[in-house]
């Protein structure tokens, strides 16, 4: 017999929406990243805004690029934000629904292209995250420099970028908060083979932009759809660790810093919701009010709906007007 079948419905609620995660056992510091984990940081980091403005440079002399680099750039980014917030985050790091090997392996491969690391490692560092939140240990809180304004400003910089070179990344103690997932052959082979994705989201938008433009558009093709799409989207996704423990409402319990911030929602394909999020971390539904935007939780209906997603987790009213802090 399940666990479950000797709980009450009460029970089973609690079960399903376990409060914020109680703080962790402390887990030792990480050892620093090594000199060659940290100038692949750079060049992860710093390329894109380098293709960025390449592309604008180009723009200013030859003119506008066309509406095809537009395309890749918006699609791209739609596709592999949705890649790390349906597949990465809320299908794989937290369990908030369930789905067909095929469409898990697609929405991997989504995650994989957007060039935020594989899926394994990404996971353990969101699931760590998750249970130090704002506390020592934390891989990329705002909110442990200290006090005062430098602290504050040092603070939002670890936490949007910063952290990406300190050993937490390139020391994800992948047994002690993927063991699931260390047992999942594509996660395993996905990870092994993760830098075949980042040439691979590359080479995509240069070999669309030579079919419509040759070597020219090949050129526009990996600057706009490739190395521009990523620095948006990485820094969107890094905004979400930063920007929203630091400032939005805090509508729920949940024994952190999180905030809920719309501007955040918006380009983060609903991830800004992110009290909401810290309070019910199995919530395949972060945008909890009906206004609260959030297209990752509309194509995880849509997927339901169609029969392709189950067991999706939503927390009943009642749990949500128990946990509230403010007002309606
Ligand atoms: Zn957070
Ligand atoms: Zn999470």
């Amino acid at each position: 017999m399940a666990i479950a079948d000797n709980l009450s419905p009460e029970q089973l609620d609690q079960t399903d929406f376990p409060a914020y995660s109680p703080p962790a056992e402390r887990a030792a510091e990480p050892k620093p990243a090594a000199l060659s984990e940290k100038l692949y940081m750079v060049a992860a980091v710093v390329l894109p805004p380098v293709g960025l403005f390449a592309g604008m440079a180009l723009a200013w002399q030859h003119g506008f690029m066309g509406w095809s680099y537009v395309a890749m750039f918006v699609a791209g980014w739609i596709l592999t934000a949705s890649g790390i917030t349906i597949g990465f985050h809320r299908l794989i790091t937290h369990r908030s629904f369930e789905t067909h090997r095929i469409v898990r392996a697609f929405w991997m491969m989504m995650g994989a292209l957007a060039v935020q690391g594989s899926p394994l490692v990404w996971c353990a560092v969101h699931r760590r995250h998750h249970s130090l939140s704002d506390q020592p240990g934390d891989p990329h809180s705002p909110h442990l420099e200290g006090e005062g304004f430098w602290a504050a400003i040092k603070g939002f910089w670890f936490a949007q970028v910063g952290w990406l070179f300190s050993g937490y990344w390139a020391s994800p103690e992948l047994e002690r908060y993927v063991p699931d997932l260390l047992e999942d052959r594509l996660l395993v082979v996905v990870n092994k083979f993760y830098y075949m994705w980042v040439l691979v989201s590359l080479a995509i938008p240069s070999a669309i932009g030579y079919a419509i433009d040759g070597p020219w558009g090949a050129l526009m093709g990996v600057l706009w759809g490739g190395l521009a799409r990523v620095f948006f989207t990485h820094h969107v996704t890094w905004a979400i660790n930063s920007v929203c423990h630091l400032m939005g409402s805090h509508d729920y319990e949940s024994g952190d810093e999180s905030r809920n911030n719309p501007v955040c929602a918006f380009l983060a394909m609903g991830e800004g919701w992110h009290n909401n999020h810290h309070a019910f971390p199995t919530s395949a539904r972060h945008g909890l009010e009906w206004w609260q935007f959030d297209t990752s939780w509309l194509v995880i209906r849509t997927m339901q709906m169609l029969g392709l997603a189950w067991n999706v987790k939503v927390p009943p009213q009642r749990i949500l007007d128990a946990r509230r802090v403010t007002k309606k």
